[in-house]
């Protein structure tokens, strides 16, 4: 692959973090509309052909049924609601520590925080073992430079449109694409990280967060239930289970998320909305808003749009733990909507 020039690279990263980056978004010229023939291409509304739908299907139930399948087995004897708990507990701390501190915090700088908070959610973040922090950061940054073009780390449009591409694409974007041995440069795309003496610290202690993302459920499972059932069953559920569900959802937030879902939002990639994966992905499947606007901390904005992480920020900032939060105003809002500028471009035909 021929990486694209230098300048690119640090234009559009830049509009992915800020700051200044609500300027350098707005008036980015793919999104302005002087490149209307790339845009079009992934405005919301289009309808997928069928064998998209067929491979996207395909996709999404055979690696969930391997998981599914863990689950008659252990049902009856080996899930208590001690399991549940700890899983979901688990769950929420290593995901929300993905979401809102690996991605909004950390990539996109969509609020600032304290420094124990800051050291907190990278070290929460680390236990969902997707990666140490800085290297998580530098992957994802590429990802918003080049999105669904080349360049990008996890498109799963990068073979084509074809449906053999396609379902090879989407193997590409959820899972195969972290066995390429092509690495982000975290100097290029997180040289503020890399500077940072407590993120930095926080990265190299990734084995101590995998170990205690690990160790943790069956250490908790054993102490509440006094007995090695209970720890071998907290093992099962609140480590293997919980991390496995995890990498999924947020896998697919790269593959599923950028093949399906409402567009509403203009942006100049084929990120879309995708309402059933709301709940687990904390929020970050309303990926067509987050491609539009990168640096806002909520990315479900529309009525009815579950967003945990956004609803966590807007906790800390009451707590006084965050600031300088960049919460999507109204007309921000509007100003990205498909149909907003489809009904102002009548208005003005209309006029003429
Ligand atoms: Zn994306
Ligand atoms: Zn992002």
């Amino acid at each position: 692959m021929t990486p694209p020039s230098s300048t690119t690279i640090e234009s559009t990263a830049e509009s992915a973090v800020g700051p200044g980056a609500f300027a350098t978004t707005a008036e980015s010229p793919t999104v302005s509309g002087a490149d209307d023939a790339a845009v079009s291409a992934t405005l919301g509304g289009e309808r997928k052909t069928g064998w998209e739908q067929f491979a996207l299907g395909l996709f999404v139930v055979v690696p969930f049924l391997a998981l599914v399948a863990a689950i008659p087995v252990m049902w009856g004897w080996g899930l208590g609601w001690h399991d549940i708990v700890i899983a979901a507990v688990m769950y929420a701390i290593s995901g929300h520590g993905v979401t809102i501190g690996y991605h909004r915090l950390f990539t996109h700088r969509a609020f600032k925080a304290n420094r124990w908070l800051r050291v907190t959610l990278a070290f929460a973040g680390g236990m969902a073992i997707e990666g140490p922090v800085v290297r998580w950061v530098a992957d994802h940054r590429r990802h918003h430079a080049f999105s669904d073009r080349e360049g990008d780390p996890h498109s799963p449009w990068r073979f084509g449109n074809s449906f053999g591409a396609l379902t090879k694409g989407l193997l590409w974007a959820h899972i195969g694409w972290l066995f390429d041995p092509e690495q982000t440069d975290p100097n290029r795309y997180a040289p503020d990280l890399v500077a940072d003496r407590d993120v930095v610290r926080v990265s190299r202690l990734f084995w101590l967060q995998g170990t205690l993302s690990l160790g943790l459920p069956p250490l908790i499972g054993g102490l509440w239930s006094m007995s090695i059932t209970g720890a071998l069953t907290g093992f099962f559920w609140g480590a293997l289970v919980r991390v496995s569900l995890l990498h999924h959802v947020t896998w697919s937030v790269n593959s599923i998320c950028h093949a399906a879902g409402q567009r509403p939002f203009r942006s100049r990639d084929k990120s879309g909305n995708v309402w059933w994966l709301s709940v687990f992905s904390m929020g970050e499947s309303w990926h067509n808003l987050h491609h539009a606007d990168p640096t806002s901390a909520r990315h479900g904005v529309l009525r009815g749009q579950l967003d945990s992480s956004g609803r966590i920020i807007w906790l800390f900032e009451k707590f006084g733990w965050v600031h300088d939060v960049r919460w999507p105003s109204a007309e921000r809002i509007k100003a990205r909507l498909v149909a907003e500028r489809e009904r102002e471009r009548q208005l003005a035909t209309q006029a003429s």
